[in-house]
Order: C-alpha cells, then sequence, then structure tokens
C-alpha cells in the first residue's frame, strides 16, 4: 500500500488543478493519497470525483499556517476535518485575507526592484485560490529575474528577505484545538525543516499535545535525520503517530509524488480518529 499524505494542488500553491492532482498520483501508483492545499478545502470536490474515477482513496485534508507568538512558523496539516466547521472556517478566512494584503505589500517591495505588478502575480493565482510567495515567485520566474521557484526562494523571498511580510496566523496549540473541535486529526508537519527558518522547542510541542495533537509528519524530506531522531523519541513519549510524506506541489518543487510514504495502519488510526469527513474511495 502506497500511501501519502501532504500534498498541494492549485486551489493553493500547487501546479496542478485537484483533479489532475489524483491522477497524478494514480499514474505514480499511489493507492491513498491526502489533498492538504494551504489554508483551505476548495480542492475537495473536485478531487473526490477524481478519486473515484482514477481509482485512488483520497484522504480529505488542508495544511493550516501558524505563528507562535514568538515569531516562528509552524505548519498544520489536518484530515477529516468538517469542512464545514465555523470556528475553523473563520480561522482560515482570516488567514486567506491576510495572504491577499500581505502579499501586496510584498509586491510594493518587490516593485522597488524588479519589473513585476500586482496583475503579474494575480496571472499565476487560480481563481479563489489561497495566495503565496509561490505564486510571488512564479511572476518573478515569468519576469526573467529568477530561473524558478526555488531561485525565488533562496535569492529573493526568503523570511530573512528584505521585502518578505509576515501574515496573520493563529497560534499552534489553538490551531489544534481548532481541528480537533472540527472533528478532524491534527499533525505537526515537518516540524523540524531548520532550512526554512527558526523551529519550534519543546515547549510548543507540549502545548500542542496538550491542546490534541495527535501525530507528526517524520518522514519528510526538509526534516534534517537529527531531527527525525528528537521526533521519533517525542512521538513514543506521548503517544503520537508517525506520518511520511511527499509534500508534492507539482511543478512547483522537486519533491515526487510517494518520495515518503504513511504505513497502513497509521492510516487507519487516522480513519479512526477522524470524524468530521470520510476518506472517498471506489
Ligand atoms: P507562504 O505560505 O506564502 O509563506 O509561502 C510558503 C510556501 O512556499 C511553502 O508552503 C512552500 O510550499 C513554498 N516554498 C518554500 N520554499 C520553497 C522553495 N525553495 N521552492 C519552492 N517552493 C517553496
Ligand atoms: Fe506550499
Ligand atoms: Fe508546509
Ligand atoms: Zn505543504
Amino acid at each position: 500500500m502506497k500511501i501519502d499524505l501532504h500534498t498541494h494542488s492549485n486551489v493553493s500553491d500547487g501546479t496542478e488543478a485537484p483533479g489532475e492532482l489524483i491522477r497524478s498520483a494514480a499514474k505514480a501508483g499511489l493507492d491513498v493519497v491526502a489533498l492538504t492545499d494551504h489554508d483551505s478545502t476548495d480542492g475537495w470536490a473536485e478531487a473526490s470525483v477524481a478519486a473515484l474515477e482514477h481509482g485512488v482513496a483520497l484522504v480529505p485534508g488542508m495544511e493550516i499556517s501558524c505563528r507562535t507568538e514568538t515569531g516562528i512558523s509552524v505548519h498544520l496539516l489536518s484530515y477529516l476535518h468538517d469542512p464545514a466547521h465555523p470556528g475553523l472556517l473563520e480561522e482560515i478566512t482570516k488567514s486567506k485575507d491576510a495572504r491577499l494584503t500581505r502579499a501586496q505589500r510584498m509586491v510594493s517591495l518587490l516593485a522597488e526592484d524588479y519589473p513585476l505588478s500586482w496583475d503579474d502575480v494575480i496571472h499565476h493565482v487560480a481563481p479563489g485560490a489561497t495566495v503565496g510567495r509561490p505564486h510571488i515567485a512564479d511572476a518573478l520566474v515569468a519576469a526573467g529575474a529568477v530561473a524558478d521557484r526555488t531561485e525565488a526562494f533562496t535569492a529573493i523571498l526568503s523570511s530573512h528577505s528584505r521585502y518578505f511580510v509576515q501574515h496573520y496566523a493563529p497560534e499552534p496549540a489553538f490551531a489544534v484545538e481548532l481541528v480537533r473541535a472540527a472533528g478532524g486529526v491534527p499533525v505537526f508537519a515537518h516540524p523540524v525543516a531548520s532550512a526554512r527558518g527558526r523551529v519550534v522547542g519543546e515547549r510548543t510541542y507540549r502545548e500542542m499535545v496538550d491542546a490534541g495533537l495527535l501525530g507528526l509528519e517524520v518522514e519528510h524530506r526538509d526534516n534534517p535525520e537529527e531531527g527525525r531522531e528528537f521526533l521519533r523519541r517525542f512521538a513514543a513519549e506521548n503517544n503520537l503517530f508517525m506520518t511520511g510524506s511527499s509534500d508534492y506541489h507539482g511543478t512547483g518543487k522537486v519533491n515526487l509524488l510517494g518520495e515518503n510514504l504513511t504505513r497502513p495502519e497509521v492510516l487507519a488510526r487516522i480513519e479512526e480518529l477522524g470524524r468530521g469527513s470520510k476518506v472517498v474511495r471506489a
């Protein structure tokens, strides 16, 4: 059984429509794939139809951007939550709206040094999609400033860059509570991905566990091996399950579907625990 529990479509910053993503998952030989767009569940309906058509099981999910009070970015995966839960919906709507003004601010700053306008960025965002730095990266590529998204991030868009602007994001423990309230299964995404920026210490893990965290994404290309040792120990001590996944973004990242996998027993546990929606399978 090949199970990949973290992918993005063009409902956020992936490059394929949800249906295309499911077709790619089938082609890659996956049996189960989770769609986890940033701060949005808008791709679930199209992905569900495609899942039945292509014989791939779909785990409906989402990746919530969070930030600690000390300013450290945390990504929280949610599986099988109720997409209409008012509290959770209100929070992701706030983030989505804030992402839009934040991207506009970043483009104003960038426009001082690069041939870039807001229209150039919007051109790369599917209607209604969650706007992120990858879309600004696409516009920089189109303007000839960089070769690809990866270069855009290292050279221009990193969190240390002078063009970087933050957006509203809930605190991690609060997001965990909301996911549980919505019947979902919260999993800490790429927790030790230090190349992306500062990572949280054990105190934040404890707050998230106290709020109802259920799993850690251990097998992810951005988690360095030393960090994985810590994650395995922490998971064992706190009765958390461990997942593995690709964080596929279509052609937007080098990550390939199925490059890391989750064990069937773990998926079974997620299915037992998730009460807000169901795995879609033919
Ligand atoms: P944002 O959510 O707008 O702050 O943008 C962060 C997103 O950019 C992450 O979810 C990643 O998918 C993407 N990203 C980060 N680093 C890179 C990179 N080096 N190449 C391509 N995409 C990246
Ligand atoms: Fe992303
Ligand atoms: Fe992430
Ligand atoms: Zn992701």
